[in-house]
């Protein structure tokens, strides 16, 4: 039998998850999901002190401008530089 839960890995903390963990870009023609998971986001707003809005707003527009050139590189270096 094949596995009905769909699962995604985040490329922050490199777990596999429910994509339900995921934050859905709604207002996009495909609803993708983000390549970063809740826990990650609530991490990274409790260190740079961005609301979690924001941040999935940010991660929303790399990966609408991003999508073909998106690297997990990405998600790493970005905050190094906010951090
Ligand atoms: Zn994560």
């Amino acid at each position: 039998m094949s596995n009905v839960i769909e699962t995604k890995q985040c490329w922050r903390c490199d777990k596999v998850q429910k994509q339900t963990e995921f934050f859905t870009r709604y207002n996009e023609m495909r609803n993708d999901r983000l390549n970063i998971c809740m826990t990650c986001i609530k991490e990274e707003s409790s260190i740079t002190g961005e609301s979690q809005k924001e941040l999935i707003g940010i991660y929303k527009y790399m990966q609408l401008n991003f999508r073909d050139k998106l690297e997990r590189s990405h998600y790493k270096r970005f905050w190094l530089k906010a951090v």
